[in-house]
């Protein structure tokens, strides 16, 4: 019995240690799923900047196409002028040209603003395409710490699986029973040291005939208050 006990004692170990990696391993999803979001919201603001970066060229573009279908318009108005033949004409032409004129200089103002609007938005684009880099490093590596983490956390479940494995087949099926009816219903704690006098499971004074017996008898021992399995602890009651 005194072997099924420290039988119990390792295998309890092996389980609280299970029940930690797996916390720990469950928290990682969600890790690696806010750095993913995050990462991927810093690509859509860059990504949105050159949507509009090239809206506005491609504006440009159109601006400047426009600016030279005026300038066309223009010349050719302007060579109509020596064609006319009445003062009347004559000035309903000066009128046309002087018309064109305005539009064009309405255009090249636009085509200046624009210049500078994609300059600064090149600019803007430029630094935040630097900063992004530097986000897309840390997320690179903090991703790659996420797997490594995870795949370490395997490691270690399964080292803990192996081990149990090693050990249960040598644990009595009746107390095997005993031992996981009590884990549940105890929160996963189902085999307690009994120092000085005390069920450390419970906190409760056990009566003095079950500490005398357990001090005496390699017998298996149920705390009356909490129903843990007791087993006397040496190195705190050896004094
Ligand atoms: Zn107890």
């Amino acid at each position: 019995m005194k072997n099924q006990i420290a039988l119990l004692i390792e295998i309890q170990k092996i389980d609280q240690e299970v029940r930690t990696l797996n916390t720990k391993k469950q928290t990682l999803p969600e890790k690696a799923a806010e750095l993913d979001e995050s990462f991927r919201s810093g690509k859509e603001r860059i990504d949105e900047e050159r949507t509009g970066l090239e809206g506005l060229s491609k504006l440009h573009r159109e601006k400047e196409s426009e600016l030279k279908a005026g300038q066309e318009k223009l010349r050719k108005a302007r060579e109509r002028l020596h064609e006319v033949k009445t003062n009347k004409e004559y000035q309903a032409m000066l009128t046309e040209i002087e018309t064109i004129e305005k539009t064009n200089g309405k255009i090249e103002e636009e085509i200046l603003l624009l210049y500078d609007r994609i300059d600064e938005r090149k600019g803007a684009l430029k630094t935040h395409e630097k900063e992004f880099e530097a986000v897309r490093a840390t997320y690179e590596t903090e991703r790659r710490k996420i797997e490594a983490e995870m795949a370490s956390l395997d490691g270690a479940l399964q080292e803990q699986k192996a081990r149990f494995d090693s050990l249960i087949g040598n644990l009595e099926p009746d107390l095997r029973r005993r031992y996981e009816m009590i884990k549940v219903r105890r929160n996963g704690v189902a085999v307690v040291a009994v120092r000085k006098g005390v069920c450390c499971g419970c906190n409760m004074n056990l009566p003095p005939q079950l500490y005398n017996e357990l001090q005496r008898s390699d017998q298996i021992h149920c705390c009356p208050n909490c129903n843990r399995l007791l087993y006397w602890d040496e190195s705190a009651n050896g004094e």
